[in-house]
């Protein structure tokens, strides 16, 4: 898939979206994508998904970052959307608790089909809507923490800290492997 973009980069990386349904995923990847991005979606498995390059020191890397295209709430996600993937942003919607709730069942799943050494980071999502909050900021830090996770709270709205989530991530992820070569 990579290579029929101009660009030539120094690492690729995939990594996926996940969380239920409404909770702002494609909101949060087109946030992200801007102009730079180019779009495609292969409509044949039900997935999106999204290239951005960007520089970490001198080298150049090329993120595949995919969405689900609703898929989710079939309960249709396969282990091939997780395949190769080095991260996930797991995101879940402020405002609405059963989304919280379901982060661990997604986080299982995560690390059944993603394997363990995946970078995560817990998205709070819709946070511009704060009068309507159900799940306190410090509870997703918390329940981040003991797992392990980066923690965000964002708003696809008001473009707040979208593109932190997605930066941390990625430089997260060249920085493992960065030591995994060296080692
Ligand atoms: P997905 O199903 O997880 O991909 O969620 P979508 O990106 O389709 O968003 C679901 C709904 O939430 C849409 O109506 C969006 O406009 C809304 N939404 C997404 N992100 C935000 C946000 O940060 N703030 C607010 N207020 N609404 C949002």
């Amino acid at each position: 898939m990579a290579d029929t973009f101009d660009e030539e980069c120094d690492f690729l990386f995939k990594a996926v979206l996940i969380g239920d349904s409404g909770v702002g995923k494609s909101n949060l990847l087109s946030r992200f994508a801007k102009d730079e991005f180019r779009l495609d979606s292969k409509p044949t498995i039900g997935v999106e998904f999204a290239y951005r390059n960007i520089k970490v020191g001198d080298k150049l890397i090329k993120a595949q970052i995919w969405d689900t295209a609703g898929q989710e709430r079939f309960r249709a996600i396969t282990s091939s959307y997780y395949r190769g993937a080095s991260g996930a942003v797991l995101v879940y919607d402020i405002t609405m608790r059963s989304s919280y709730e379901n982060v661990r069942k997604w986080l299982l799943e995560l690390r059944e089909f993603g394997g363990e050494e995946m970078v995560v980071v817990l998205v709070g999502n819709k946070c511009d809507l704060d009068q309507s909050r159900e799940v306190e900021k410090e509870e997703g830090k918390g329940y981040a923490e003991t797992e392990g996770l980066c923690f965000m709270e964002t708003s696809a709205l008001k473009n707040l800290n979208v593109e932190e989530v997605f930066l941390q991530m990625i430089t997260r992820i060249y920085h493992m492997t960065r030591q995994k070569n060296l080692a």
